[in-house]
């Protein structure tokens, strides 16, 4: 199984992709969250968009599903088949109230989300390829429904979140990579996680951690070394693979 970052970048970024990761498996793929910067960055991959099988949206903000309506669109037009799109129950009513109005209306009449993706509601947990990839709820915003997800024994990713030490320190000698969110900045925001709180971790939890979702300042080579450098943490970026057995 291999993990490739699309876009390591938060909502405010411009010179790179927003978050998202493709995981490619012997005979099929999941994307999780679908930005619009995703179909430059799998382009760029040598992808299409109709190439895509599988979509797990972690919540609603803007940077995480302003791709889904082109996919749906796309792969309506260049392909016989729908993508499996994986929605937490709780999720779903807001999900299609937020992209009804551009997929409702259509020369064949009204659509509902089923029309474009093969609509995988669930609870708990779903599966790809035999893996299990559960939802773990999150606090990203109060009062909004997030999830990160967790893939043992190989990877927890946690979407928008803020940090949930309790958790994290638990689920590390589960999984081999910890891909956290982290805006990189020094300010405090409330509803991300900061590099204080990252620090603040036990070394051997920071050690298997990759940072993500963070501003275009880090898109400069020079300013990324040297923040690993200074901290020894591992950041993401657009194209960077990970390898999991
Ligand atoms: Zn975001
Ligand atoms: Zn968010």
């Amino acid at each position: 199984m291999k993990l490739t970052f699309l876009g390591a970048g938060d909502m405010f970024s411009f010179n790179q992709g927003h978050n998202s990761v493709l995981v490619e498996f012997s005979s099929t793929n999941l994307v999780i969250d679908f930005p619009e910067t995703n179909f430059k960055a799998l382009r760029e991959m040598g992808k299409d968009l109709n190439d895509i099988q599988n979509v797990f949206i972690s919540h609603l903000h803007e940077d995480h599903i302003n791709g889904l309506q082109l996919l749906g669109y796309y792969c309506g037009v260049h392909s016989e088949i729908k993508p499996n799109l994986f929605v937490h129950s709780t999720l779903y009513d807001l999900l299609w109230q937020t992209l009804r109005t551009g997929l409702e209306h259509s020369t064949f009449g009204p659509k509902s989300l089923s029309d474009y993706f093969n609509v995988q509601i669930f609870d708990d947990e779903f599966t790809v390829e035999g893996q299990t990839f559960r939802a773990i709820k999150t606090l990203h915003v109060p009062g909004m429904i997030s999830h990160g997800l967790l893939c043992e024994p190989h990877f927890y990713y946690s979407g928008d979140s803020t940090l949930d030490e309790d958790f994290v320190v638990q689920i590390s000698s589960n999984v081999k990579t910890i891909f956290h969110e982290c805006h990189l900045q020094n300010e405090q925001l409330k509803s991300h996680t900061s590099l204080e709180e990252i620090m603040s971790l036990p070394k051997e939890v920071r050690d298997q951690m990759v940072l993500m979702h963070y501003e275009d300042r880090y898109t400069d080579i020079m300013e990324k070394n040297s923040l690993e450098e200074r901290t020894g943490l591992k950041i993401a970026a657009a194209h960077t693979e990970f390898h999991f057995s």
